[in-house]
């Protein structure tokens, strides 16, 4: 049994202040079954883990190093993140990928650093407009997850989020037969290469301009076990409006 998993991805956005946006949405959460994650920006790492010990939210990174220390500066290693309170790291998303021109294999590396510290990761995945335009989509999601997946992949330490980079932030989203293509397509490879066992366990996140008014109907499709959301986890009602619709 794979347990839902809502995901709340805060990108370059929160401050102090929002301490009482994670406030509100403990309240909100506390009785489901779902479970929840918020990754904020760093500097709400510490403050956020304090604030949540009960452990009914789960916390996450954006983005981790492939090194656990040393000379890179502005980086956060997967050491940092579990120091400061994190279980979970989003590695290659879209953003990263065209802001950093982070590579598939730069991705895996980061994989693998956040799995040394006992970090689940949630790989991203997601074609272009362009890709899906020329009829690619599989491929390139075949392509990203070969390339950017450890061999030692587990249900346990891995979630991989599939998210078309052309409805992230747009109000744009799939039709439901395009997500659960693309996500019957993911569980397949991920049999195929780590085995049933596996390939099974392993959570299926969908991702691209989940809102409370569209959720449950994409939580409806085949394999896919929750959502990674951007813009409206950063408002607790919206956000555990779409959690709630998981149960
Ligand atoms: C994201 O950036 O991971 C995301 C899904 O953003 P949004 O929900 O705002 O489309």
């Amino acid at each position: 049994m794979r347990r839902k998993l809502a995901a709340g991805n805060w990108k370059m956005n929160g401050l102090s202040a929002s301490l009482t946006e994670t406030a509100a949405l403990l309240a909100q959460v506390s009785d489901i079954r779902a479970e929840v994650l918020i990754c904020p920006p760093a500097t709400l790492l510490a403050p956020m883990a304090a604030q949540v010990r009960t452990g009914a939210l789960a916390l996450g990174g954006q983005d981790c190093h492939p090194a656990s220390s040393g000379a890179h500066t502005g980086d956060i290693s997967a050491q940092m993140l579990r120091d400061a309170g994190a279980t979970y790291v989003i590695v290659g998303h879209s953003e990263r990928r065209a802001d950093h021109a982070e590579t598939d294999s730069m991705v895996r590396s980061k994989t693998e650093a956040a799995w040394a510290e006992g970090l689940r990761a949630i790989v991203c995945v997601g074609e272009t407009e362009a890709e899906r335009d020329a009829d690619n989509t599989l491929a390139i999601i075949g392509g990203q997850l070969a390339g950017s997946v450890p061999d030692q992949a587990t249900g346990e330490n891995l979630v991989v989020a599939y998210e078309p980079v052309w409805a992230i932030g747009t109000g744009r989203t799939p039709t439901l037969d395009q997500i659960g293509e693309v996500h019957d397509f993911i569980r397949s490879r991920l049999e195929k290469r780590f085995g049933e066992g596996v390939g099974r366990s392993v959570r299926l996140l969908y991702g691209g301009s989940v809102k409370p008014g569209n959720a449950a109907e994409i939580f409806g499709v085949s394999n896919v076990d929750g959502a990674l959301v951007g813009g409206a986890s950063l408002k607790a009602s919206d956000f555990s409006a779409i959690a709630t619709a998981l149960d």
